[in-house]
Parts: structure tokens; sequence; C-alpha cells
């Protein structure tokens, strides 16, 4: 599968902590299957993620700061918890993408 952010480059299967993601060689982008997330973030935030406030960012493919499901071949939203938490999520398989760092920004809060 390709990454939701650079839409070019082949994603890698990557281990974190056990359970398995796809990682971006380019970004370092990491892509989560439905659920295996839910859990790290609703502990390091403290709230539900379908409580948080869905943003949608850009237009489409052209936008370079939207992020892309090519699984579903769906646009993702922006989940912002401003000053908490901020990563792209596809509403229709519930993958979780995060950038570089954020995941690292999540477990040192
Ligand atoms: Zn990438
Ligand atoms: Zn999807």
């Amino acid at each position: 599968m390709k990454c939701p952010k650079c839409w070019k480059t082949e994603m890698e299967k990557s281990t974190h902590k056990g359970i398995e993601i796809d990682r971006c060689p380019d970004c370092k982008g990491i892509y989560f299957d439905v659920g295996e997330l839910e859990a790290i973030i609703e502990k390091s935030i403290g709230a539900k993620i379908e409580d948080l406030p869905r943003i949608r960012i850009g237009s489409g493919k052209q936008d370079k700061k939207s992020a892309y499901c090519f699984r579903c071949d769906n646009e993702m939203s922006t989940i912002e918890e401003p000053g908490k938490v901020r990563f792209d999520m596809c509403e229709k398989c519930n993958a979780i993408f995060l950038d570089s760092g954020e995941l690292t920004d999540m477990q040192n809060k």
C-alpha cells in the first residue's frame, strides 16, 4: 500500500510494541489499521476518538496537506484536539495515519 501523505512511496511493514504497522520510509509516517491505535490515543489524551472534532482540510488529491487512504480510495479526515493531538483518519476503514513524531509526542505526554 502507498503512503497516504506521499502518495507514491510504498509503505513498509514494521512492528511497534507488538502491533503490526505500515511505516513510510520517506516521511516516517505510520499507518495503523482499525482499532490498533485507538487504545494508545484514548489513554494518552483521556478522550474517545469519536468525541474529537473532525476537520476536513483541502479538497482531494491536489492538496498536499490532506492524507489519502489508498486502501479505500478515500480522503482522510484530520482529527485535532488543539494542543493535544493531531492525526488523520479514514472514515471508511477507520485506519489512522500519524505523521512522523506524532506518536512519540503522544507517548511523552
Ligand atoms: Zn510518506
Ligand atoms: Zn481507508
